[in-house]
């Protein structure tokens, strides 16, 4: 028998400390069935404020708890889009009289960093389609061309530098192949194939402010922001192949040849001599060297012979190199390729410019206080290939008499200009008492 059948009041007495107890079991049990435990219990609009106060680091390092924290995320990415207005201005224009110190450069680089992995991990169950159409959205939206101000000075822009970063990001560890439909989704995104074949296609230095854009581009964008050499050479790669050898050699230069502010210097190491010592040598060359050196290593897609046919090509074009920047450019791409390069030289019977070079090897070497037996190790590959005794002997003769052929040259047209025929005739006896030595070794 029920007792509370005949009582007055039908509830039945209960403790308060026992409902709250109750109460507490209920939102406790709801609290761990919920994905985002206690956070649930919030609306989704106060969910969102909260996010408003997180770091970009932060935010990031969310999407990577759950798949609702993520979707969450994505949800405030939506509404509040990663591209602040003050960020876009203060990376594309820059006071000539104030520029921005190197460090903030780094900062904001960095900052695009932390945005693509933020991207990276909130878009990471999209389809690589999806994901390419993401990035070309933000590349849309820092492109000089689509902003709204003046953004005249290239040099000093910022903004495909802090693309490359987040571009960089966003792709780190994908498949070559995804990497290679990234590349294409931003060449067709941007036309950027139909500009670098107009300016191929086109004379030398005549679209000027082209070919700096196509320069800065490649550079900021994909070459640049590469963390390993290996990196470097499949992104050379895909810029380079598309092309015949002839525009590959031309694309080279246009990308790591001489500038001087947004021209780049075609005629340069045609007309003049630049380096005079190893800081000049490497400020013209380094990076012509450089990426030479990155192709040579990349034997996947470049034999030794394609890198020498591109350096025959690029020190040809648009006029020939003066002997010595030739010589200099091969000093800095190492003894591989060089005598790579003389030896096919040689095998061709192109004995006028081997001389030249060696001659030139010589002024350089000198200028440079280097020791001349790389100059007798490069002479001894090319003699190794060559079959006739005579035409060894013709070889050598070759090369003092280009010796001769110089000084006098130096002597009936420069002369008293600069110090020219002092190097010259240094670099003439250096190399005698090289082969006198040499020679006369034995005792
Ligand atoms: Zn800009």
């Amino acid at each position: 028998m029920n007792i509370t059948h005949y009582m007055p009041c039908k509830k039945p007495r209960r403790s308060t400390r026992l409902e709250f107890k109750e109460k507490e079991a209920v939102k406790e049990k709801s609290v761990q069935s919920s994905p985002l435990g206690f956070f649930d219990m919030f609306p989704v609009e106060l969910k969102l404020m909260f996010l408003k106060y997180l770091s970009v680091e932060d935010l990031s390092n969310l999407t990577i708890t759950s798949k609702v924290f993520r979707n969450l995320v994505e949800g405030f990415l939506t509404i509040h889009p990663i591209l602040k207005k003050d960020i876009v201005d203060r990376i594309h224009i820059q006071s000539k009289y104030l520029p921005m110190p190197a460090i903030k450069h780094t900062d904001y680089i960095q900052l695009f960093g932390r945005l693509g992995l933020l991207i990276k991990r909130s878009t990471c169950l999209y389809s690589t389609k999806d994901r390419l159409k993401f990035i070309n959205e933000v590349l849309t939206k820092l492109l000089c061309c689509n902003y709204t101000e003046h953004c005249e000075d290239l040099s000093m822009c910022l903004a495909m530098s802090c693309f490359g970063k987040f571009l960089h990001t966003v792709i780190a560890g994908w498949d070559d192949c995804e990497c290679v439909r990234a590349y294409e989704a931003i060449c067709s995104h941007t036309c950027l194939m139909k500009n670098v074949k107009l300016v191929l296609m086109s004379k030398s230095g005549s679209h000027q402010r082209l070919e700096f854009e196509i320069r800065c581009f490649f550079r900021r964008v994909f070459l640049d922001p590469c963390s390993s050499i290996q990196d470097k050479a499949f992104w050379m790669t895909r810029i380079l192949k598309p092309w015949p050898l002839v525009y590959q050699a031309r694309l080279i230069f246009l990308i790591y040849g001489p500038v001087l502010e947004d021209e780049i210097l075609w005629f340069e190491l045609s007309e003049n001599t630049p380096a005079v010592n190893s800081v000049q040598s490497s400020q013209h060359m380094g990076g012509l060297a450089n990426a030479l050196q990155i192709l040579h290593h990349y034997k996947q897609e470049w034999s030794e012979d394609d890198v020498v046919s591109i350096i025959d090509e690029m020190t040809s074009s648009p006029e020939e190199w003066l002997a010595e920047n030739m010589a200099h450019l091969l000093i800095l791409c190492g003894d591989v390729i060089t005598s790579k390069l003389l030896i096919s030289k040689a095998i061709n019977g192109r004995m006028m410019e081997l001389s030249s070079l060696i001659t030139s090897f010589c002024l350089v070497c000198v200028k440079n206080s280097l020791n001349l037996d790389y100059v007798i190790a490069m002479i001894r590959h090319v003699l190794r290939v060559i079959d006739s005794a005579k035409d060894r002997q013709i070889f050598s003769c070759s090369i003092t008499d280009m010796f001769k052929e110089l000084i006098i040259d130096i002597h009936e047209f420069e002369e008293g200009q600069g110090n020219d025929m002092f190097y010259m005739v240094t670099s003439m006896a250096e190399f005698t008492k090289k082969i006198m030595m040499l020679a006369f070794k034995e005792p």
